[in-house]
């Protein structure tokens, strides 16, 4: 698989402590820091149900009151678009995320989505709709079914089952020791980091979110493997909106929009061939990662 090298390739330790916890279940937000995420208003509403249309409009941010993170974004998703967010480490890609999931509130500008703002919404009721896929899912000590049932609790073995095969994971499942009944141990020792990654997608295609959140591995994971989680990628993906931390050049060229983040500005907006015909980083990167690929 072609990858972008260096600049995209560290994806910062901070994506892990702010979100690694997550896992599509509000149930382990209880573990977070109180102080540090936003509050909500007394009149915040829970959301019943979601499209999935993203609008930030001139949003900036700072997170400790001086130099804004981010500057000046405004950008749209239609519901069950993918957008792929690029750029290098530091860019703010993750800010960007922790605002959309209300880990933080923009400084200036506003955030909707389906036209209501952001911050009427409550955090729980805006996450219980947002699925997270991170390059280190989270894992328990469980059972495989137990594991991906934790995407929606109450889902029959009917159900995680069929979330497993949409997933891709069902096959490397049924080959293992006791099948859906093997016991994994924290870090799931015993699989492989890209059978993680499918176990982590059949949980959030069972949590049925209407909006996701991706965080693309980096490591190197062999080819058969890539392939099954790049499926069961697109099978999670489909009719969801769809916010991925890019690092294959596959991946970013599928997307509806790219966003290129540069030291807390959005740089370029566009699909891969309009950002081609641009120039400016995005041609570069990509020409990087064409060259780095051997191509
Ligand atoms: P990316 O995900 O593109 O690597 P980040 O959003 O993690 O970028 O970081 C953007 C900038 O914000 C960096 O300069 C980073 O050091 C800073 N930053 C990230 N998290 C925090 C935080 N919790 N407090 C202060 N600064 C932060």
């Amino acid at each position: 698989a072609r990858q972008f090298t260096r600049p995209l390739n560290d994806l910062a330790n901070q994506w892990n402590t702010l979100l690694s916890a997550i896992a599509g279940a509000e149930r382990v937000f209880e573990v977070l820091d109180e102080e540090t995420e936003a509050r909500d208003e007394g009149a915040a509403v829970k959301l019943a149900h979601v499209e999935g249309a993203v609008k930030f409009s001139e949003v900036s941010f700072s997170y400790d009151g001086g130099a804004d993170t981010l500057q000046d974004i405004s950008f749209e998703a239609k519901p069950g678009e993918m957008i792929a967010l690029v750029g290098p480490t530091g860019a703010g890609k993750t800010t960007l995320i922790g605002l959309l999931s209300r880990f933080y509130d923009p400084s200036r500008g506003s955030i909707t989505l389906d036209g209501r703002e952001l911050s009427t919404v409550t955090r729980e009721s805006l996450r219980s709709h947002m699925a997270f896929v991170l390059q280190d899912s989270f894992l328990f000590k469980g059972t495989i079914r137990d594991n991906i049932r934790y995407g929606r609790l109450d889902a029959t073995d009917e159900e995680v089952e069929e979330a497993a095969k949409l997933a891709n994971a069902h096959a490397f499942i049924m080959r293992l020791q006791d099948g859906y009944d093997r016991m994994l141990s924290v870090d799931g020792s015993g699989i492989s980091q890209g059978q993680k990654q499918l176990l982590a997608i059949a949980r959030a295609i069972l949590a049925n979110p209407s909006m996701l959140v991706l965080d693309e591995a980096t490591s190197s994971i062999d080819t058969v493997t890539e392939i099954k989680i790049q499926e069961g990628l697109q099978a999670l993906m489909r009719g969801r909106t769809s916010f991925v931390i890019a690092h294959r050049l596959g991946t970013i060229r599928a997307a509806d929009r790219i966003l290129v983040l540069e030291g807390g500005r959005l740089l370029q907006q566009g699909s891969h061939e309009e950002l081609l015909q641009q120039g400016g980083l995005y041609s570069d990167l990509v020409r990087g990662s064409k060259e780095a690929a051997g191509e």
